[in-house]
């Protein structure tokens, strides 16, 4: 264990109950670090002390930024109600999760963090540590112990995701830098899913893909798209790399009103990292709510808002705005994108 993460356990120890494999370590940790074992000492004449009031100002600054919140989470709240009373009724189903709820994660979280925070400023001050060190390591303890809290389950960290394609070549550095490994076939866009030893008997030719893959310097080349011939529509395709991976893409695909629509890209993607396009037959929007091209029609069925050009219904294809998250199918793309029903 080393300096940052021990003091992270003890402050979280001096804060309420720790795995107990976690503070032994920390201690052990603390035996072997003069420097820690200062902080340590530090803590326990803390806990030992009648518990310092926050700072007046402290206090007056966190309920101020907790007001700020509530505002916030309100007038969403009051913009969702609008946007939902404008809606045809099929899609007027509620949005993600309500901003009272979220607000009220938010609420406990910041609570705990500001209390974290002022025991250690009081803590420094009182016990006169060692500045230098001791600020930093406290200070970059406190605000990952308290990003830990707030992080949401789903965002894990770049090259978290136990799948094949956080390990397939270099030029993947991050899903928001950079598009997953994405190859086009007849328009859409499959994603890599993962890297075989060999491409299984009986499947059949579904057409031909020109992809430099995970090489960001060298040409496309072309090779054969192959799929299973039984299935009604393409959404498994299977590549030979040059090198002789057997590779496996699924098509990406977002669901609405229980159909399937699958992401179409306006030009070939010629290389992993490449960001699927909006098609040209639609001009770029000019402004966030899709116009002049699409105008905002309601959410899809993970609750994403979907476009649609004017007079058109969305199962004749839809629009998503860019920047979605990263568990989203459209996974942060920096354009508009498009999404075609399957057959
Ligand atoms: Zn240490």
């Amino acid at each position: 264990m080393d300096c940052e993460r021990a003091i992270a356990v003890l402050l979280e120890a001096a804060d309420g109950p720790v795995p107990a494999e976690d503070l032994a370590q920390a201690e052990a940790h603390c035996d072997a670090c003069p420097e820690c074992a200062r902080v340590k000492a530090g803590l326990a004449t803390l806990a030992a002390a009648p518990r310092p009031a926050a700072p007046p100002q402290l206090a007056d600054a966190v309920l101020s930024a907790v007001r700020d919140e509530r505002e916030r989470a309100a007038e969403q709240a009051r913009a969702l109600e609008a946007a939902a009373r404008e809606l045809p009724a099929r899609s007027s189903e509620p949005t993600g999760m309500p901003a009272r709820s979220r607000w009220r994660g938010w609420e406990r979280r910041f609570a705990g963090f500001a209390a974290a925070a002022a025991i250690v400023i009081v803590g420094l001050v009182a016990v006169g540590l060692s500045l230098p060190h001791v600020a930093t390591m406290s200070g970059t303890a406190v605000v990952e112990s308290a990003q830990d809290r707030t992080a949401p389950k789903s965002a894990a960290p770049p090259g978290a995701e136990p799948t094949a394609e956080s390990n397939y070549g270099a030029a993947q550095a991050s899903a928001v830098a950079s598009a997953p490994p994405y190859v086009t076939l007849d328009g859409l866009v499959f994603r890599l899913e993962s890297v075989e030893r060999s491409i299984p008997s009986a499947l059949a030719t579904a057409g031909v893909i020109a992809s430099a893959l995970d090489d960001p310097e060298s040409d496309p080349a072309t090779m054969t798209a192959l799929a299973d011939p039984a299935e009604p529509s393409v959404t498994t395709i299977w590549l030979q790399a040059p090198d002789g991976r057997a590779l496996r893409f699924r098509l990406v695909t977002r669901s609405y009103a229980g159909d399937a629509f699958a992401l179409e890209s306006g030009t070939p993607i010629a290389r992993f990292g490449e960001w699927p396009t909006l098609p040209s037959r639609f001009a770029p929007p000019a402004s966030p709510d899709g116009s002049p091209t699409f105008r905002y029609f309601g959410s899809d069925d993970r609750g994403v808002r979907i476009y649609v050009p004017a007079g058109a219904r969305p199962l004749d294809g839809f629009a998503v705005a860019p920047g979605t998250t990263e568990d989203d199918p459209a996974r942060g793309n920096p354009n508009w994108t498009w999404w075609v029903r399957l057959d």
